[in-house]
């Protein structure tokens, strides 16, 4: 007889293995199956984490041979070790995957390894062997979005995957898209000395964020050697043994140009992945998009199938995928999880960060709400300026009548760690008056959320 579990998830990204987790802790029989080798999804292996680890590694180099003199502090020559960099890199994902692996076993997880495919609403056949489950989860995640006349090779044209692994700094690397992935990795390999263009279809970078934080954040890449293509679009990629031409020309039409790179990174965006999970013949919906369709806590169309993470709609973000995924568990296990969709922050780990959480002005306008802006700048920052990181600036947006926070926006040093105070105001209805009056440390760099909530009221003190 075929082994039954309450709940079989499918994909051990931060999405299905939190699931699992969750659900185990709450007494159910949980199996994950998972493909990859190791657990953790694209977060662990192939995205957060390794990029992050790069990030750091990358900012003490720049930190190192630019910073440090401002400080009175010098060096003799400066070295790169790129391949200790990148195993490093390697020993922080290991550290990271094997956590997951030790949590699976003391929450009494099974770890199906190898391809999952639903053969039947309530049936899962892992590596040929078919398993029942009362619920199965659908956390299959996301892949790169593919770009027609680009083929990536992951060597000269690569995708994230391949964009953490450069085996040496490229002269002249072109990123193709101005979002998440684009301006940290371009970042990451502007740091060690590449020279980086970013290529971006739109007439602006991070499309989906506060317009003048974008514009406030092009202008500090500018600065620290980052060229920018707007409004321009690559219709073909030819790749040599000693590099790539790619050809471009205004998005808006216009004469073809042709552009000479060591690598090129495509990060235009990713998709929901399902491919080879036999959606179809059991009839769970996707939409336009390919994601998977759910309802009501999750659930698809077919009852017992649910799906969240990457592969349903919203922000592909790992803590949105981690709160779906103790929302469906606890609601599997008969509780009211739910996530507030409302106060996802989303952060951009370049330097200095750009962290937003709430509405943006624009989306503000096009919904008819009237509001308040208060802004705060870090030149106005003491930590700030003695931290020699005075770039940005703290940007709150309040509810004209009720003075509700309603978005936040930030670039600065340590913006990542500022949003998570606002985050926790909107989780609990805070207006900005309630920020303003809350005591915060000096000299912290938090202080410039304070004074950006007294500028709501035009009180702001030290500017
Ligand atoms: P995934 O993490 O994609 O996991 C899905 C898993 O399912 C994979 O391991 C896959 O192998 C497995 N799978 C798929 N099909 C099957 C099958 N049929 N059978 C068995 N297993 C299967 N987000 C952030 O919030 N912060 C960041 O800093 C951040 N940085 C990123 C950097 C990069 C370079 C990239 C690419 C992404 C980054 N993200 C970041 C996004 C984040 O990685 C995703 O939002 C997150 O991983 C989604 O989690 P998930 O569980 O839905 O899917
Ligand atoms: P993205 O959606 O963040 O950015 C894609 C960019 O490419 C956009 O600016 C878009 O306008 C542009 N673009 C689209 N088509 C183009 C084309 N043909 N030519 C030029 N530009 C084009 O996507 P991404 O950077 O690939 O990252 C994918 C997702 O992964 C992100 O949306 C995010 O959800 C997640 N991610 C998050 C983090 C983080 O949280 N720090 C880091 C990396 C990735």
């Amino acid at each position: 007889m075929a082994d039954r579990f309450d709940v079989l998830v499918i994909g051990a990204g931060p999405g299905g293995y939190v699931c699992a987790l969750r659900a185990a802790q709450l007494g159910l029989k949980v199996a994950c199956a998972e493909k990859r080798a190791t657990l953790g999804g694209t977060c662990l292996n192939v995205g957060c984490i390794p990029s992050k680890a790069l990030l750091q590694s990358s900012e003490n180099y720049a930190a190192l041979t630019h910073d440090f003199a401002a400080h009175g502090i010098t060096a003799g020559s400066v070295g790169l070790d790129l391949a200790r960099m990148l195993a490093r890199k390697g020993e922080v994902v290991s550290a990271n995957v094997k956590g997951v692996e030790f949590l699976f076993r003391k929450n009494k997880v099974t770890w199906l390894k190898g391809e999952a495919q639903i053969t039947a609403p309530g049936k899962v056949a892992v590596a040929g062997t078919e398993y029942e489950a009362t619920s199965i989860v659908i956390a299959t995640g996301s892949e790169s979005m593919p770009l027609p006349g680009v083929p990536v090779d992951e060597t000269r044209i690569v995708t994230s995957t391949g964009g953490l692994e450069l085996s040496e700094v490229p002269k002249h690397l072109v990123v193709i898209g101005g979002g998440y992935i684009g301006l940290e990795l371009g970042s990451v390999w502007r740091r060690l000395g590449a020279e980086v263009t970013v290529v971006e279809f739109l007439d602006r970078i991070v499309p989906t964020m506060d317009a003048e934080v974008a514009t406030a954040f092009q202008r500090v890449l500018a600065k620290q050697g980052l060229k920018f293509r707007l409004g321009t679009k690559v219709t073909a990629a030819a790749a040599t043994d000693d590099g790539v031409t790619l050809t471009v020309e205004p998005a808006k039409g216009g004469a073809a140009e042709r552009i000479a790179a060591d690598v090129v990174l495509v990060a235009v965006g990713r998709r929901a992945f399902t491919d080879g999970l036999g959606l179809d013949a059991v009839g769970v919906a996707r939409d336009e998009r390919g994601r998977v369709k759910t309802g009501a806590h999750y659930a698809t169309n077919v009852p017992g199938i649910y799906a969240i993470g990457d592969v349903i709609a919203g922000p592909m973000l790992a803590h949105k995928a981690e709160d779906e995924g103790v929302a469906l568990a606890e609601r599997l296990a008969g509780q009211a999880g739910h996530v507030n969709y409302g106060v996802i922050p989303g952060i951009v780990y370049t330097w200095p960060e750009v962290a937003s959480v709430g509405q943006t002005e624009t989306e503000l306008k096009a919904a008819g709400i009237a509001y308040n802006v208060g802004k705060f700048p870090f030149t106005a920052n003491g930590r700030a300026r003695a931290m020699g990181d005075t770039d940005g600036f703290v940007k709150l947006l309040a509810d004209k009548t009720t003075d509700r926070l309603l978005g936040a926006h930030i670039i600065g040093p340590d913006a990542g760690t500022l949003i998570a105070e606002l985050a926790t105001a909107m989780e609990f209805g805070a207006s900005a008056e309630d920020v303003a009056r809350i005591c915060h440390a000096h000299p912290t760099l938090s202080e410039a959320v304070k004074e950006a909530a007294l500028a709501v009221d035009g009180r702001a003190l030290h500017v």
